[in-house]
């Protein structure tokens, strides 16, 4: 390889991945309120965004970020400099009382949350045991933070409780709380059972479970009856349900304090713009007022469910808005992505390496921002395009790992 180019190098592994129908473009979509898209012009439906609750475009939201942007968008620091305004203080205030626990700690990304939390609390003679489907941002977290890193099949207590008998160091079970491309969620107690036996602790990822589960959309883990003891780390996201952009982690007071000395990912970057707390605040307020919002996502849901079993589509064992169509080979899935799109429907194909090779899938997600005739549109047009998906790939998702 020496003396060719960098650009000569890259060329067969961008053909390669090509050849393998993998290769991936963003599009540029502007959107045109709660689930219309327009692209190339023409105004589309969208499935397949994390705007569960149809917050992203909600007035209100805008105005309170509009309101704080009028006195300046820069934070101009990070947190442990000059960046922590009151509109960040007051944002942790309302996401530990969100959530019901003693603390919370904002992070820019969720990816930045999950690579600091593990890479604080593990290192050298630790361990990191994770889902095998957890989100790549966990994944790696438990990879770069130089701990054994131990992967156990998806929810597999019995699996990972055997992985747990060896002592070591401190011992950290991460899962996602809702699995992202599988929309299950995880057995939590279960889990924190199995970290209660083996001194174990547990971190969940709730990017799809808050705003969407448990006691006003506190989250999968309270969904669960579980507290801070039997789960002491828990991780959230703002710009899926809440409509926004962010992350936060929320625990204890000690572990609060010991990530604010020690998660890189918060120390040595800038703070959020206050603009984007001021929106998250107001999105966390309409999160938890509106019930509405989902009673009219479970319906949706049930409506979808019910309309795809009658096609005999091949759906995955999910109450959540990821309700994902198992097609088998990538190529196909993105045919019938395209399919879809020609009927006016944004349904994105998911392809390996974000999913295990032969489980290519398309990903539908539903909103509190679709309509029941949204629904039955999709449907109608999966009856027209998605023929034999019932027949063929049944092998397919049954073997789903
Ligand atoms: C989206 C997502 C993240 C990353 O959050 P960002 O704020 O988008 O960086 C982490 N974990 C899971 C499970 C996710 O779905």
């Amino acid at each position: 390889m020496s003396g060719s180019s960098l650009d000569d190098q890259l060329a067969p592994l961008l053909a390669e991945r090509r050849r393998q129908g993998l290769y991936r473009s963003p599009r540029v979509m502007s959107r045109r309120g709660g689930a219309r898209v327009a692209l190339d012009g023409r105004v589309c439906t969208a499935f397949c965004s994390n705007d569960y609750l149809g917050l992203a475009d909600h007035p209100a939201i805008a105005a309170a970020a509009a309101r704080s942007a009028e006195r300046g968008v820069g934070s101009s620091a990070a947190h442990l400099i000059t960046g922590h305004g009151p509109e960040h203080a007051a944002l942790e205030e309302a996401l530990a009382d969100f959530v019901g626990r003693s603390r919370a700690l904002l992070f820019s990304t969720g990816y930045m949350a999950n690579m600091g939390v593990i890479n604080a609390l593990c290192g050298p003679g630790d361990m990191v045991f994770e889902d095998r489907l957890n989100h790549a941002s966990l994944l790696d977290g438990g990879w770069l933070c130089r701990g054994e890193m131990v992967r156990y099949p998806h929810n597999d207590l019995v699996a990972l409780e055997a992985a747990m008998a060896q002592q070591t160091g401190r011992r950290l079970v991460a899962t996602d709380g809702v699995f992202s491309m599988d929309g299950d969620v995880a057995p939590l107690a279960e889990l924190a059972a199995v970290c209660a036996r083996r001194g174990g602790h547990l971190m969940v990822d709730d990017a799809h479970g808050l705003g969407v589960l448990g006691p006003g959309g506190a989250g999968s883990v309270r969904a669960a009856g579980l507290d801070e003891r039997q789960v002491p780390v828990y991780m959230g996201t703002l710009g899926k349900a809440l409509g926004t952009f962010g992350a936060f982690v929320a625990g204890s007071e000690p572990l609060i304090e010991f990530l604010i000395q020690r998660a890189r990912t918060y120390i040595y970057t800038t703070a959020p713009p206050p603009p984007l707390a001021a929106a998250a605040r107001a999105a966390l307020r309409l999160a938890r007022e509106e019930e509405w919002r989902r009673e009219r996502l479970a319906r949706l849901i049930a409506r979808f469910r019910s309309g795809a079993g009658e096609l005999g589509l091949p759906l995955m064992d999910s109450d959540t808005p990821i309700q994902p169509v198992i097609v088998g080979d990538a190529d196909r899935a993105m045919a019938l992505s395209r399919d879809l799109l020609d009927e006016g429907f944004v349904v994105t194909a998911i392809r390996p390496p974000t999913v295990p090779a032969g489980t290519s899938r398309l990903r539908i997600t539903l909103s509190a921002a679709h309509s029941e005739e949204d629904i039955d549109g999709l449907l109608d047009a999966m009856a027209r395009r998605c023929r034999g998906l019932e027949n063929d790939v049944v092998t397919a998702g049954s073997s789903c790992p």
